[in-house]
């Protein structure tokens, strides 16, 4: 895994053509930023099946595989589980990736955000002998899983998958010792078990690239060149055990800046990720709900209320304020479609009697109704 440069192309948010159709990329784009990003000696990109559906993977081949040697790139995919009802399918969806991407094998290939359910379903799918098996007939270099849940379930996979060489973690700076995230923990785990890790979602899904102004001004205060973006990906860079971060460029101005500080790489000093941290005190004082999605309301709510979902979309518009009440309120739709919206809540006060914050969850629900339903 010794990569030369810990900066890896995500190409899971490329530029569009049509801002309405997340499929019409535009390749002219695409093409210049990929050159940039080669030319400047990077090597690492990283697709799904699910990017773009399944653009992403064409934009690969049209972009980078049919323009440059195999040897002046690394490629990352994944045995996206959640798209495959048999088991008999993997197999077809494996070459599929490999004939949409123009290659003849993966360097890195990762079961597909991976979770104690989902660790279940590839056990149960023989996803990990699949892989395995790829790997041998060098289909694969390395293989690998993303993840997202608890710490517990990430033991339990690296317990029962020794086989497994590196795992991909959401790190960011906000995240850290977010109780729904457990970033911190979870690095940890990869630690002991000796994983390395790759890093997605430094910048947090672009919420710490528009931040709260006074948080923005103490980064300026000290760098006025430098972007907020630089000091997200270059906190998680500066992981020892991390060998790769993902940013999901959009633009050739993103690429440029990336480049700009991933190039000559520098890890944050002691001082600057005291910086650093105060930023995410900033960003952590506007949380509106101080609720830790430990999730003890949830169960006995006769409306089915989810309620820690809920709230985490309140608190995204507290702290980075009203320019992602659009994104709140589309997350707020999907989080709610099968379950209680917070307009349906009784005033029953089970939940209360549960939460081990005290908090008035019957008024937050009532905000937060006012503020996502709208
Ligand atoms: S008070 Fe509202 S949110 Fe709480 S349990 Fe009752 S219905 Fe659910
Ligand atoms: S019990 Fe309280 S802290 Fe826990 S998820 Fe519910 S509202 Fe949040």
């Amino acid at each position: 895994m010794n990569i030369d440069k810990k900066l890896g192309f995500g190409l899971m948010r490329l530029p569009l053509t049509d801002a309405d159709d997340n499929t019409k990329i535009d390749y002219d784009t695409v093409k210049g930023m990929a050159d940039k990003f080669i030319s400047e000696g990077f090597t690492y990109f990283d697709t799904a099946a699910p990017y773009h559906k399944s653009t992403s993977e064409i934009v690969f081949r049209e972009c980078v595989a049919k323009r440059y040697p195999r040897s002046a790139y690394l490629l990352a995919d994944k045995l996206s589980i959640f798209m495959i009802e048999k088991a008999e399918d993997i197999p077809g969806f494996f070459a599929s990736q490999l004939e949409r991407c123009g290659v003849d094998y993966f360097d890195y290939y990762l079961l597909h955000a991976m979770s104690k359910e989902r660790l279940d379903k590839c056990e149960a799918f023989g996803a990990f002998d699949f892989v395995s098996k790829m790997k041998v007939e060098g289909k694969i270099k390395h293989v690998g899983f993303s993840f997202h849940d608890t710490p517990e379930a990430l033991e339990e996979i690296l317990t029962k998958h020794p086989e497994m060489e590196f795992v991909q973690l959401q790190i960011n700076y906000m995240d850290w010792e977010a109780p729904d995230v457990e970033s911190r923990r979870c690095y940890e785990i990869c630690k002991k078990h000796n994983k390395p890790v790759i890093v997605m979602e430094p910048v947090k899904g672009g919420l710490l690239v528009n931040m709260p102004k006074e948080a923005e001004m103490l980064l300026k205060d000290r760098e006025p060149s430098m972007s907020t973006a630089s000091w997200a990906i270059r906190y998680a860079a500066s992981l020892g055990n991390v060998f790769m971060v993902l940013s999901g460029m959009s633009d050739m101005g993103q690429m440029e800046d990336n480049i700009s500080f991933m190039k000559d790489f520098k890890p944050l000093t002691e001082n600057e990720k005291e910086l650093v941290a105060r930023v995410a005190e900033i960003i952590k004082s506007k949380e509106h709900v101080a609720c830790t999605a430990c999730r003890y309301c949830v169960d006995g709510c006769p409306m089915n209320i989810p309620i820690p979902d809920i709230f985490k979309l309140v608190n995204k518009v507290s702290m980075f304020g009203e320019a992602q009440l659009a994104s709140a309120k589309a997350s707020y739709e999907n989080t709610t479609k099968e379950k209680g919206k917070a307009s349906s809540c009784i005033a029953c006060g089970q939940c209360e009697g549960q939460c081990p914050q005290h908090l008035t969850i019957i008024d937050y629900l009532r905000e937060a109704a006012g503020m996502l339903e709208q």
